[in-house]
């Protein structure tokens, strides 16, 4: 049975990783072992991460000297401790862009480390949009926005300019969308949507952004200790970063960012246009702000949810559910997912709209 798997995290990986994976779980490269019971440093994980961290930025096109590739736990929601421990001075501040509930979240754990100042917030809307209007005050240590708000359905088509550093949560659309990444000092992303299954945060550092080694720091919070430890200074996730290997592998030999960011434009302008002109569903995004990854949508008449939710069980269409927070329908349409997918749900938008006007 074919499942079309909208979900937003985890979500969908492609068919070949997954089949690749278990098979690893069995035998890993015909070693006899299984992923799961190999150490983290053996010749042959040693060889994964590498392979691993060199593909990331060799797709992202950043120079191996100047970045340093990370793949630690806690999810991306560490990360919004990490960054201001790291990147604040004492007594310091930060600039951060309010684009949703994840950023909100950053925000909110940076003020535990300084002061935080929120360039621009579109909470006033539900989140329904991107500001863009806004300054970024220079003397800041550094720059946090979010790029792709997966909640809310929305992503930053372009990026300010600044002098300070750039950091950016990419959890829901690296490697989705071609951009010169260079005009980031720092990108994380949990892996559970384009990148894996739950369980490690990939993060790319400018190197020089960190400065002089910090001082009291505990150290698993250190991203010098990690770095200079290679990403071992505590047992990494083995198997989560050998199947992001694998889908890294699967992005380079598809064609790379580009390859993805044509497909994933495709299947985004088909259901658009589909909501867009069926009369019985609306968009929650502003459109100029529309993501390409989560199509946040809803039915006009929410009388119709349980029939509408019925016709999308019998097609086989599985985790189109809204956050629970925000309610209505999320359609994550993350590299993985094929056209075929959307195209379906198409069908069952428009079945539904025969039979419901
Ligand atoms: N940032 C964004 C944009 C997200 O979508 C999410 C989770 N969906 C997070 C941060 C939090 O990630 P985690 O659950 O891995 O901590």
């Amino acid at each position: 049975m074919k499942v079309h798997n909208f979900s937003a995290g985890p979500s969908i990986l492609p068919e070949e990783v997954m089949q690749q994976a278990a098979k690893a779980v069995l035998n890993l490269n015909e070693t006899g072992l299984s992923i799961l019971e190999i150490s983290h440093r053996s010749p042959e994980f040693l060889a994964i991460l590498a392979e691993a961290k060199s593909l990331v930025l060799e797709l992202l096109d950043l120079p191996q000297n100047e970045y340093k590739v990370l793949f630690l736990q806690g999810g991306a929601s560490m990360e919004f401790l990490r960054i201001p421990m790291n990147l604040m001075q004492k007594g310091g501040k930060a600039a951060y862009l309010n684009t949703g509930t994840w950023a909100d979240n950053a925000v909110k754990e940076a003020k535990a480390f300084g002061e935080v100042i929120e360039v621009a917030s579109s909470k006033d809307m539900h989140y329904s949009y991107i500001p863009k209007a806004y300054t970024i005050p220079d003397d800041a240590d550094y720059f946090h926005c979010t790029s792709n708000n997966t909640i809310y359905g929305t992503q930053m088509r372009s990026f300010p300019e600044t002098a300070i550093p750039f950091v950016c949560d990419m959890s829901s659309d690296i490697f989705s969308r071609k951009l010169d990444f260079s005009q980031f000092d720092l990108i994380y992303a949990g892996a559970q949507k384009n990148i894996g299954p739950a369980g490690t945060t990939l993060i790319v550092i400018r190197e020089r952004i960190l400065g002089n080694p910090k001082n009291g720091l505990p150290n698993i919070m250190n991203y010098q200790m990690h770095i200079e430890r290679e990403s071992m200074y505590n047992t990494p996730a083995v198997f989560a970063i050998y199947t992001s290997m694998l889908t890294l592998r699967w992005i380079k030999k598809a064609g790379g960012i580009a390859a993805m960011e044509a497909r994933n434009n495709k299947k985004a302008a088909l259901l658009y246009e589909e909501i867009d002109h069926n009369p019985l569903f609306e968009g929650t995004a502003a459109k100029e702000d529309r993501s390409l990854m989560n199509v946040t949508f809803r039915l006009k008449d929410a009388n119709h949810t349980e029939a509408f939710d019925t016709l999308c069980k019998t097609y086989h269409i599985s985790g189109l559910k809204g956050h629970r927070t925000v309610g209505g329908y999320r359609a994550s349409l993350y590299n993985a997912l094929p056209v075929e997918s959307v195209q379906m749900l198409i069908e069952v938008m428009q079945q539904f709209q025969r039979s419901h006007s």
